[in-house]
């Protein structure tokens, strides 16, 4: 494929800069991102010999203005790799990782550039060059980079680094390519109809036509990313419901994709990089550059914890047991009747969520719901642009404009669930704002809602509707950025503290005034009825289930990241006893609660970039329980709230501290009392 041909080697003409998807191939990515590595150490090269006295305009403006074949490139194959993996794709990538991750300890181990953004901090100190605070923490950030990317290690050392470098690279892809091949592999076919009670017609529909999709009869239940699956909610049959259990947590520990070698490679490469670097572990490694800051902070949290969840989760128990004894006298409480009873219990004492479906239509809680709230707070509004494409024809996109009409940005909507697609929900940047580029952001929204089945209006459960509004908020938080370097733009912040925002948008699903607007009936318009409301508030409190669940893979997730290597197991046969033995010195065993995932399938930690960051979301949590108590003191949904938060904290990125953001934002550091009282702990709880 020549490079005339290549529409990834020149900025897109496109609008937006959306890339030319129609015609961009997988040839195209492997050229330009090779030509984009080339390219990148040329421009990095001319910094670092440039001899005249360091500025912030020829170190870090010309830094940040670097590298644009490889960002485009990259960006527009991530999003569409992630949300739509070919095989010609997934080569790409497989051939691209350890070329990627070279590319990046090339410049991190650049003695060169070092020496500049050296000479630039010195400059700064002697008063002979003004740096703002965005200079000033850009510069702080990229030195920190170099110092943990081993810069100040001898040559032999880098060269090991370098190697490891590489092969963790390698074997994170081999992970995640094994996982979602044993994944749909794990789907559970079933023959007799009658198994499928407490299905609805629509549900079946569409096990029905997963199976055809395979080339097989009867229906097929797919297994979805966490060990509980949602139809373990409503199916009768406990026998259907034992397999479908099983069939996900015993994912990853056997056969063609087992991917246990795989993970105990990964952890003990990442303890012997971080000992190469003079950290205890991983976790220590990791920790240094979160909100956290160390790995006692981390775990101060997850224990306070432990103890109460627990006891939560046994009283959840007892309820169940009682239950199931009237349904089943003489039967024992398993882990597959969990999901079934809790949702009967919800359907009787306080609310089945399932009911909300009707109400619940994707294209009404999107425009009047999650845009609807995003216009209140911040003053935006979303047109649809039909004749722009995204990387499939089932991704929408909407031009964002500001209150007096000027182009934001854009959002690229794409909510199905189809096989190519990974499981979760996530958001990307295709374009990551700038004051210096003067890029607008563009950024995407990609969730696993099931598709309607043909003729049939979309309709969401409660829970996708959350992980809408959730997502969005990680957009928002792109969208709104207002920041000089691309690099700290929009969600650029520690993971800690990025999950912060997209769980505060959470918090306007509940809002009765925009329920009213978005949860209509979608055949009669019917708003849903007050009491349903009322109830649906007080739904709300979290289960011991969720937080135990939650708990559990955070306590893995350090598990394998805190051990020293000597204790790690040496090959997969160790890791179930690895893993039983941390949950069991954690003290939550408890085995009637999974963790939300298991080592096996615990892609986040193995194959996306939470290793040793899985308790961020709980981290990001006690800023989001003090914020929603703030926007309850300050006018709720209102322009004024949301202009602040966006003003003070959104808007500023990554662009200078994160925490410094937030106590700008809210005049105090964090309250865990908030998150507390939320996870029924109360805030006296002893610690
Ligand atoms: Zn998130």
């Amino acid at each position: 494929m020549g490079s005339m041909t290549n529409p990834l080697l020149s900025a897109s003409e496109l609008p937006f800069a959306l890339p030319d998807y129609a015609t961009i191939t997988a040839d195209h990515v492997r050229e330009a991102a090779e030509t984009g590595m080339r390219e990148q150490l040329a421009e990095l090269e001319e910094i670092a010999t440039d001899t005249a006295p360091a500025t912030a305009e020829n170190v870090l403006h010309a830094w940040e203005l670097s590298g644009a074949t490889l960002d485009r490139t990259m960006a527009a194959f991530w999003v569409a790799r992630a949300a739509h993996s070919t095989p010609e794709r997934d080569a790409v990538w497989k051939a691209l990782s350890p070329q990627l991750a070279a590319h990046g300890d090339t410049i991190l181990l650049h003695r060169g550039l070092y020496e500049r953004l050296r000479a630039l901090a010195a400059r700064a100190d002697r008063g002979e060059v003004e740096l703002d605070e965005q200079d000033t923490y850009a510069l702080h950030r990229r030195l920190t980079d170099y110092e943990r990317g081993g810069i100040t290690l001898d040559e032999a050392d880098q060269q090991r680094l370098r190697d490891l470098n590489s092969a963790l690279a390698t074997l994170a892809v081999e992970f995640e390519q094994v996982l979602t091949a044993g994944r749909n592999a794990a789907a559970v076919h079933v023959t007799d109809e009658r198994q499928l009670a407490g299905l609805s017609p629509d549900e079946k529909a569409t096990l029905r036509s997963a199976a055809q999709d395979r080339e097989l009869d009867g229906w097929l239940v797919p297994i979805v990313n966490t060990s509980g699956q949602p139809l373990l909610d409503v199916l009768e049959d406990r026998g259907l419901r034992e397999r479908i259990y099983r069939a996900s947590v015993g994912r990853g520990l056997s056969g063609d994709h087992d991917t246990r070698d795989l993970l105990v490679r990964l952890a003990r490469l990442r303890a012997e990089r971080a000992s190469l670097l003079g950290y205890r572990d991983h976790a220590a490694y990791a920790h240094e550059i979160t909100c956290a800051q160390t790995t006692d902070a981390v775990n101060d949290l997850l224990s306070r914890l432990a103890p109460g969840v627990v006891e939560i989760a046994e009283r959840e128990a007892e309820a169940h047991r009682r239950r199931l004894e009237a349904i089943e006298p003489g039967a024992t409480l398993e882990p597959w009747d969990w999901q079934f009873l809790a949702a009967q219990d919800a359907a009787e004492n306080s609310f089945d969520t399932d009911r909300l479906k009707p109400y619940l239509e994707f294209e009404r809680v999107l425009r009047d719901g999650v845009f609807a709230a995003a216009t209140a707070l911040y003053g935006i509004t979303f047109h649809e642009r039909p004749e722009l494409v995204g990387y499939t024809d089932q991704t929408r996109v909407f031009e964002v404009r500001e209150e007096d009409g000027t182009t934001l940005g854009a959002v690229l909507i794409d909510p199905y669930t189809r096989p190519t697609k990974k499981g979760g929900a996530w958001m990307t940047s295709l374009v990551r704002q700038s004051q210096l580029t003067g890029d607008l952001p563009v950024v995407t929204n990609t969730c696993n809602v099931p598709p309607p089945a043909p003729g049939s209006p979309s309709l969401m459960t409660w829970s996708n509707v959350i992980t809408l509004f959730h997502e969005f908020g990680h957009d928002l938080h792109g969208l709104l950025s207002d920041v000089r370097y691309p690099s700290r733009s929009g969600t650029a912040v520690p993971r800690d503290f990025v999950e912060f925002p997209s769980q505060v948008n959470e918090i306007w699903a509940w809002e009765p005034s925009l329920l009213a607007r978005y949860a209509r009936h979608h055949e009669t318009g019917e708003p849903l009825p007050p009491e349903w409301v009322d109830a649906l508030v007080a739904s709300r409190q979290e289960t011991g289930y969720h937080t135990l669940e939650l708990l559990k893979a955070m306590l893995l997730d350090q598990a394998w990241h805190q051990t020293p290597l000597e204790e790690l197991p040496e090959d997969g046969s160790g890791v179930e006893a690895f893993e039983a033995a941390a949950l069991e010195r954690a003290g939550v065993a408890f085995p009637l609660v999974p963790p939300r995932y298991r080592s096996a399938y615990f892609a986040h930690i193995f194959a996306g970039g939470y290793s040793a960051g899985y308790y961020s979301y709980l981290w990001s949590e006690v800023m989001d329980a003090d914020t929603v108590a703030w926007f309850r003191d300050n006018g709720s949904m209102s322009r004024a709230a949301g202009e602040r938060f966006r003003r003070q904290l959104l808007g500023r990125g990554g662009s200078i501290e994160a925490m410094d953001t937030y106590r700008q934002f809210r005049g105090a550091d964090p309250d865990v009392s908030h998150l507390l009282t939320r996870l029924g702990l109360g805030a006296d709880e002893p610690a």
